[in-house]
């Protein structure tokens, strides 16, 4: 690992006074942030892992700076949050001028302007012109549960279908409608009943079936192993995030959804990672057209603060009792301000064309590298969540070792990455919609070079 600077060529322009430029001026983590960390072993549950102990001081565009004063090229936007930028500067003036005003009121004692505008955002943008509503909580796993119960009273059935490779958060219940075990559940059980898991379309890993055809596997287990007439809800992601940034095949949402019509199932996007520009389209489910009958917001929706919905028929939202939903700090003001700025710098900027001209970069390139690397066995995704899959070359059997070592490869010379994926075998990667072209395209230069490093 290098400790002498390492300077990106040519790149002057600023964001937030930070110049987007990748520089290393010790080694990565650096001795400050080793400093902190020690002091997090001392002082945090050992439950609470960091994916790279580099601690941040200040961060936007493309970069996050840390406290030995090193700029890191950020490719995971906090995991998909900061779509429009860490500390955009029109989230933190409408932020600022909330708090200022007031920070907390609880919107189910004295209700607020900037939830109720919020709202009507959410049901004018989500898919589908059928009246809706929406309602407001704090986290991903939040508006999972609510989405839940909401399904509950309007169906006045039980059982959640969800699906393999599936992720939707760490509560018990939501623990129970994850897929995988490690992290997510180990030790912590029993789990919440009635959830139920069927096949995904999962083009790599299927041996050529077809959307529609997985599709017809998943429906005749539900059919036969719980009973159509006892479920509630099916839940999905349109493009699976944890999961690996699986992209289901061609008419697997379409026909899940069918399916749920028909029977009176509710069918339900879990958008919390795809969604809000995320993927070249304000909500992943428009790529196929799918009008979901509820859908579950979070990360991208705020630019970093904490806020979650459920958006959905405004028969089935309003089934729940007054008072049925709410929750001390749900849908804060500080977050309902930061929200409505977030959403207007989308539209404003055309945050939809950024994303897919963000994801055209990233495939081309990693379609180059493709061509050299053969451990590069699936390159999928959409807009700016784009993932590849690792595996050992000429099988499909997942090589997460080769993850890792690029993960740290990458990590040491200034980029932070992500990985997922059930077998742990995925890369992904998720800018901010800020990050500079040029700031991309030497991220996959560092990537390139992780290859060149970790292969034969
Ligand atoms: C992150 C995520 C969640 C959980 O959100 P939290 O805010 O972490 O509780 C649920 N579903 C999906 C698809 C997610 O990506």
């Amino acid at each position: 690992m290098s400790t002498t600077s390492t300077v990106s060529p040519g790149i002057t322009a600023t964001y937030n006074g930070l110049p987007q430029q990748r520089r290393l001026v010790t080694s990565v983590p650096g001795p400050r942030s080793e400093q902190m960390q020690a002091l997090k072993a001392e002082h945090v549950s050992a439950g609470v892992g960091v994916a790279l102990p580099v601690f941040i001081a200040k961060a936007g565009g493309g970069v996050l700076i840390d406290v030995d004063g090193n700029s890191l090229i950020d490719m995971g936007s906090g995991i998909a949050v900061t779509t429009v930028g860490n500390a955009n500067p029109d989230v933190t003036q409408a932020v600022q001028d909330q708090v200022a005003a007031f920070t907390h009121t609880c919107f189910m004692v004295t209700p607020y302007q900037g939830y109720v505008d919020v709202c009507r955002t959410l049901n004018e943008l989500t898919p589908g012109d059928h009246p809706k509503r929406s309602a407001l909580f704090s986290s991903g796993a939040e508006a999972i549960e609510n989405a839940v119960k909401i399904a509950r009273a309007y169906t006045k059935r039980t059982a959640v279908v969800v699906v393999e490779h599936g992720y939707h958060g760490r509560t018990n219940l939501t623990m129970a409608m994850t897929a995988k075990n490690m992290p997510y559940k180990q030790s912590f059980g029993p789990f919440a009943p009635e959830v139920y898991r069927v096949p995904v379309s999962y083009p790599f890993r299927d041996r050529g079936l077809t959307g529609p055809e997985v599709a017809e596997i998943a429906t005749s287990r539900i059919d036969k192993e719980i009973g159509a007439g006892n479920v509630a809800a099916i839940i999905m992601e349109p493009i699976l995030g944890e999961g690996g940034f699986v992209v289901p095949g061609a008419g697997y949402a379409t026909a899940m959804a069918q399916y749920a019509r028909a029977n009176h199932i509710l069918f339900i996007a879990d958008e919390i990672q795809s969604g809000f520009c995320r993927t070249g389209d304000w909500f992943a489910s428009a790529h196929e057209g799918v009008i979901p009958d509820l859908i579950t917001t979070a990360k991208g929706i705020a630019g970093g603060l904490p806020l979650s919905a459920v958006t959905g028929r405004a028969e089935v939202m309003d089934a729940v009792h007054a008072g049925g939903l709410g929750g001390t700090y749900a849908g804060s003001p500080a977050a309902c301000a930061a929200a409505l700025a977030s959403i207007g710098w989308m539209a404003a900027n055309d945050a939809n064309s950024l994303a897919r001209e963000i994801g055209d970069a990233m495939r081309a390139r990693l379609a180059d590298m493709a061509t050299r690397y053969p451990a590069i066995g699936d390159i999928r995704g959409r807009g700016a969540m784009m993932a590849i899959e690792l595996i050992v070359p000429g099988t499909t059997r997942p090589d997460a070792d080769l993850v890792g070592a690029l993960n740290r490869y990458c990590h040491a010379h200034g980029v932070v990455t992500l990985t997922a994926g059930t077998y742990g075998n995925v890369f992904r990667f998720l800018p901010p919609l800020t990050m500079p072209l040029p700031l991309l395209h030497e991220a996959f230069d560092v990537l390139e070079q992780a290859f060149a490093a970790n292969t034969p």
